[in-house]
């Protein structure tokens, strides 16, 4: 070896030695930017999960989606997420309905209120096409508030609101607002600003931003109107996926109801559940974050648009629970007049297999059942625990019509005062 090789041998190895060094740095940095979390190993009672007993008679009705995978089922407590470490100290965010904002700069903003110490940041799963699901815990009370957005596409307004009631919440908390400082001392609030956000990106955006060409959405953009797009980007109407009670849709009397179909679907009233109930990975992650903070709900809102109305009952649940539901309902109502309607329709016919269904359900005391993938009491007509005489659960329609046009946006948000009406509810 001459002298010239020596010296480059050298410097190889060298620089190998700092590469090493380099990269090994790095994922140690990237790991310790979150804290995992677990849902059975946090002192939470998940004995009492799942039963063999099923009170549907399947005389009466066909299923015609699977119910939820057994394991698929089981996955969800053994699910690790993650907390996001802060990076920095809070400054102040200019957020009002400016510009249509791609999920990654909304992710910008999450990421920034996360700085502030009164704000927890989890990651709760990823959407189809890989996207972060996130989860704001914001407060420091027990009685928790959870709001949920944007789980249809084309609603992207609930994904601003809960943006921008986020921002707000934390801008003024952070220059000591006296009101905000004691209403966040005193209540937890947990957001999911959008629910769906491969759906976002899609329907403001275009195809090119999703990365997975043989999803659903990707190939089949030529015959979709991007603008009523409800599904995920998989085709799967997210919120008819949840395995609830009734979940999955049924025949009765022969008939298939005219909102229901039996495939991946385009159009705005077409409720695709799924193939089996609990197959999307965004419904996965919503039911990760509903058994971690449904114990201690007081009320879950699920914004949605449009039509300003506000669903508040379900014929088959408790009076106690409905009559809850009705008190929170009002309080909506007083501010932005949006129309009140009990659930006037039958259960099912495509309407079940919500996130508000599923929730209501698991505060009745209802558990997983083997028999029928879905959730299932026995004791099913008349449960009146704690959970049900405290817990409120709304649907809320937003806005008039589907649209993406801020102005119209923003002039909802302050003209129905939907911030305060979002924080009388927290307050209830
Ligand atoms: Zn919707």
């Amino acid at each position: 070896m001459n002298v010239n090789k020596k010296v480059f041998f050298s410097l190889c190895v060298v620089i190998i030695i700092i590469l090493t060094v380099f990269f090994n740095n790095k994922s140690t940095q990237v790991k310790s930017d979150y804290e995992t979390f677990e849902l059975l190993n946090n002192n939470y009672d998940y004995g009492n999960l799942i039963t063999d007993n099923s009170e549907i008679n399947s005389e009466y009705v066909t299923f015609i989606t699977d119910g939820m995978d057994e394991n698929d089922f089981l996955n969800i407590f053994s699910k690790t997420s993650k907390y996001i470490k802060s990076s920095g100290t809070y400054k102040h965010i200019n957020y009002d309905f400016e510009k249509h904002l791609t999920y990654s700069k909304l992710e910008r903003v999450y990421l920034s209120l996360n700085d502030s110490d009164i704000v927890n940041l989890e990651i709760i799963g990823n959407s189809f096409d890989g996207r972060n699901i996130y989860s704001l815990e914001i407060g420091k009370g027990n009685d928790v508030t959870m709001f949920e957005g944007n789980i249809h596409a084309a609603e992207i307004g609930p994904a601003l609101y809960l943006t921008k009631f986020a921002v707000d919440l934390v801008n003024n908390y952070e220059i000591k607002d006296p009101e905000i400082l004691d209403f966040l001392n005193n209540h937890k609030i947990v957001i999911v600003p959008s629910a769906n956000p491969d759906g976002y990106d899609y329907t403001i955006f275009g195809r090119n931003m999703i990365r997975n060409k043989n999803s659903y959405a990707y190939l089949n953009d030529n015959e979709i109107d991007p603008y009523y797009y409800k599904a995920n980007v998989n085709g799967v109407d997210l919120n008819r996926n949840f395995p609830s009670q009734l979940g999955g849709l049924f025949f009765s009397d022969n008939e298939l109801s005219s909102f229901t179909v039996l495939d991946k679907s385009t159009k705005l009233y077409e409720y695709f559940p799924g193939n089996s109930l609990g197959s999307e990975s965004e419904t996965k992650a919503l039911m990760y974050w509903i058994y971690k903070y449904y114990k201690d709900t007081k009320s879950f809102i699920s914004l949605h648009s449009a039509g300003q109305v506000i669903y508040d009952e379900q014929q088959y649940l408790s009076d106690t629970f409905n009559d809850e539901g009705r008190k929170c309902a009002e309080i909506l109502e007083k501010y932005t007049g949006y129309e009140i309607v009990g659930v006037d329709f039958d259960d099912g016919f495509g309407t079940d297999g919500n996130s508000t269904d599923f929730i209501e359900e698991l505060a009745h005391g209802y558990v997983y059942s083997t028999k029928t993938g879905r959730l299932s009491t026995l004791n099913y007509a008349e449960q009146v625990n704690e959970m049900t005489q405290k817990m409120c659960v709304l649907t809320v329609e937003t806005l008039e019509n589907y649209t993406q046009d801020l102005d119209i946006i923003r002039q909802e948000w302050y003209d129905k005062q939907l911030e305060k009406a979002l924080i009388d509810i927290v307050k209830r």
